[in-house]
């Protein structure tokens, strides 16, 4: 396997492509071994499949899953898992119930320093209302020009402690891990490298994973510079986890790194699409 990418969004979440288009372009840029993993919502992997089968693209039906850990927001991918697993689809149902009635307080608290009609805005970008993100927000504070790109926007209104973050609840790490073992998946930890944690409280959350039965974590990601896959890489190893590799794409344009582009995975490590029935 040369390349896969276990980790992409659709606009059945906060992607910009269909999930036709979506594969369409990973199967431009080469991709073997594709894994749609739209926030909280398995709704674009039947379109999806079609199109890959079409192609001749492996695809792997997958899920990011929002979690609250340590009072922080963790992402865990579930990879491989059953579309049809009832106890998947109601934790999922569950999880983004939440994201209008937050959506609605981000629009207040972002209404309180000056800035109006936020929610109808980031409505504008939104395609599939059951999953309204900070993402649909950003691209409308953009459009507006409150900063010159969505990096930007996060930096100074989006998250903790800015004027547009509501601390929201999700599902708690045990049932992410729950669920998508359940739905005959792995689970992984996403983009490890992007959460704001001391390295003992990574610790805290790699043990916590390891213990619930955690199967890898993200060793490439968008967001991961060299220094990062490394010591990633190392930590993979240390604490037994095998190794994904996604490139979190959202749309040309708007991704740092495009669907099947991000670094290669370092050897010596056990890559985690080597247990994914394609
Ligand atoms: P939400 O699930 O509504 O909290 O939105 C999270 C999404 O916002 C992530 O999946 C990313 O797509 C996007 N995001 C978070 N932080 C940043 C950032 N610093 N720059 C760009 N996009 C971000
Ligand atoms: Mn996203
Ligand atoms: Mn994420
Ligand atoms: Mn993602």
């Amino acid at each position: 396997m040369n390349n896969f990418d276990l980790h992409c969004h659709s606009t059945i979440s906060d992607g910009l492509l269909e999930p036709r288009d979506l594969i369409r372009r990973a199967a431009a840029n080469g991709v073997e071994l594709l894994a749609l993993t739209d926030h909280d919502h398995l709704g674009g992997l039947a379109e999806a499949r079609e199109e890959a089968d079409a192609l001749g693209v492996s695809l792997v039906n997958g899920v990011e899953v929002s979690v609250s850990w340590g009072g922080l927001t963790i992402h865990v991918v579930g990879l491989g898992v059953d579309a049809a697993n009832a106890r998947l689809a109601q934790g999922l149902a569950g999880v983004r119930g939440g994201r209008d009635s937050r959506a609605l307080q981000m629009a207040d608290s972002l209404a309180a320093s000056g800035i109006r009609g936020a929610y109808e805005g980031a409505l504008r970008y939104v395609s599939n209302p059951a999953l309204v993100s900070r993402s649909h927000f950003a691209r409308w504070l953009v459009e507006k020009r409150y900063a010159r790109d969505v990096a930007n926007v996060f930096e100074h209104y989006l998250r903790r402690g800015k004027p547009g973050y509501v601390a929201h609840q999700w599902c708690s790490l045990e049932e992410a891990v729950e669920w998508i073992h359940g739905a005959g998946g792995v689970a992984v930890v996403a983009h490890p490298g992007r959460y704001r944690m001391s390295a003992s409280e990574r610790d805290r959350l790699f043990n916590a994973f390891k213990a619930l039965g955690g199967d890898a974590i993200e060793v490439v990601a968008g967001g991961h510079d060299h220094a990062g896959v490394r010591e990633f890489a190392h930590l993979a190893r240390k604490y037994g986890f095998a190794a994904s590799r996604g490139s979190d794409f959202h749309g040309p344009g708007e991704s740092a790194v495009d669907v099947g582009r991000a670094a290669p995975l370092p050897p010596d490590i056990e890559p985690i699409w080597e247990r994914l029935a394609a």
